[in-house]
């Protein structure tokens, strides 16, 4: 079935780039492993397949799903989120632009962004998304060609306004990025609120099952695409027809996990918010989350992903983050298994000591699809073992 557009999210995340195969009628298309393609006379090529850094059908069906589920026209599947942004931030600037980024972003695109290609000369101003006067200050005050978002952002769960952020890029020139990773589109459709760029690290909720790492940048104009897709053939961090295929896989059922990843979150965050061990939960489906109202207008619930700083400092963060058995202690979210984090020394410790830099009482919980009584029976376990 071609991908149709007008129809439900759970039906193109099913159907969009995967119709069967027309000699056998095989319900699921075949992974095509090969890395080159006959041609029937001298660039004679069938159906534009020539080789596979330039073009694989297991990749080009992910990329039609990507691109329907995001409302975008163009998708690109790449091996890794960082080798997405890594081409996306080349295809767009050059020496001398410059990057406005939250103050909160991921510390791998932080890392990428500053110590990869400050090195090329693109500069970069971190500032607080969610103050709109400061973003505007700083994108005027420089020659600035990309603003960046995470929303929600990572691990410090603040919500920023896409529309109104978009209307602050554009003002200026320049193009509205958002890293879509945590809310997924099922949650949250970035291009349809003004963004012009759509970046995820599919490694997370898209392949859903912590068993592929991959990235993918979706966009809705033709010119920009265009530029997307020369960086990717030419630099060639294309993702391979595996990893792929497992993306396409886990991808299909996006929709129905993240319906029970947001459940376990909200059950999670309200347990979380009762407990006299708990100084502070950040999750946007909390009332008490300042950005609870925005966060209802543009997502369509809450996610799985949950931060939580304690009344005992670094010390209780550390001893709940080593005893649970449900939730592992592990880098990564997003999979349908439980998983904790200790940001500070894990996934935000390239961020140590700038201003990007987590709280030492803060740990990041990626709640899982398991039942919500067992995550909350782990966590219950695990705060008996801090030192009061
Ligand atoms: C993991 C992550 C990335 C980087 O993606 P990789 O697949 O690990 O390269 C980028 N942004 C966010 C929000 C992430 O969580």
């Amino acid at each position: 079935m071609p991908a149709n557009n007008n129809a439900g999210f759970n039906t193109r995340a099913v159907h969009a780039g995967q119709a069967f195969e027309p000699r056998t009628g095989a319900v699921v298309p075949p992974l095509h492993f090969s890395s080159t393609y006959a041609q029937d006379g001298i660039g004679n090529l069938r159906d534009g397949y020539e080789y596979g850094r330039g073009g694989n059908p297991t990749r080009d069906a992910l990329q039609e799903q990507l691109a329907a589920l995001e409302g975008g026209t163009h998708a690109y599947s790449f091996s890794s989120g960082l080798a997405a942004e890594d081409s996306l931030i080349r295809a767009i600037a050059r020496p001398g632009d410059h990057i406005v980024l939250g103050n909160d972003a991921y510390g791998g695109t932080y890392r990428l962004i500053n110590r990869v290609l400050g090195g090329w000369g693109i500069g970069n101003s971190p500032v607080d998304m969610s103050d709109l006067d400061a973003v505007a200050a700083a994108v005027a005050a420089n020659k600035t060609r990309i603003v960046w978002v995470e929303t929600p952002s990572n691990p410090m769960m603040k919500i920023t306004d896409i529309a109104a952020l978009a209307a602050v890029a554009h003002d200026a020139g320049a193009l509205l990025v958002v890293d879509n990773t945590f809310a997924s589109p099922y949650l949250q459709t970035p291009l349809a609120l003004g963004a012009d760029v759509v970046v995820h690290s599919t490694t997370k909720y898209i392949g859903g099952h912590s068993d592929v790492v991959g990235g993918a940048i979706v966009v809705k104009d033709a010119e920009l695409a265009e530029k997307i897709g020369f960086v990717q053939f030419a630099v060639g961090a294309v993702s391979g027809p595996m990893d792929a295929f497992l993306t396409t896989r886990g991808l299909k059922t996006l929709g129905v996990r993240m319906d029970r990843h947001s459940e376990n979150g909200q059950a999670v965050a309200e347990w979380l918010l009762q407990r006299p061990e708990v100084e502070a939960v950040l999750y946007p489906g909390l009332p008490s989350h300042p950005g609870h109202e925005l966060a209802k207008k543009q997502m369509k619930k809450f996610g799985g992903m949950v931060s939580v700083q304690f009344r005992g400092g670094e010390a209780a963060a550390r001893t709940v983050a080593e005893n649970t058995s449900v939730f592992t202690l592990a880098e990564s979210l997003g999979g349908i298994e439980s998983l904790m984090n200790y940001p500070s020394e894990m996934t935000h410790a390239s961020v140590k000591g700038t201003e990007l830099a987590v709280p030492v009482n803060l740990i990041r919980l990626s709640c899982g699809i398991e039942e919500a009584e067992d995550l909350i029976a782990d966590l219950e376990q695990a705060f008996t073992k801090i030192n009061s």
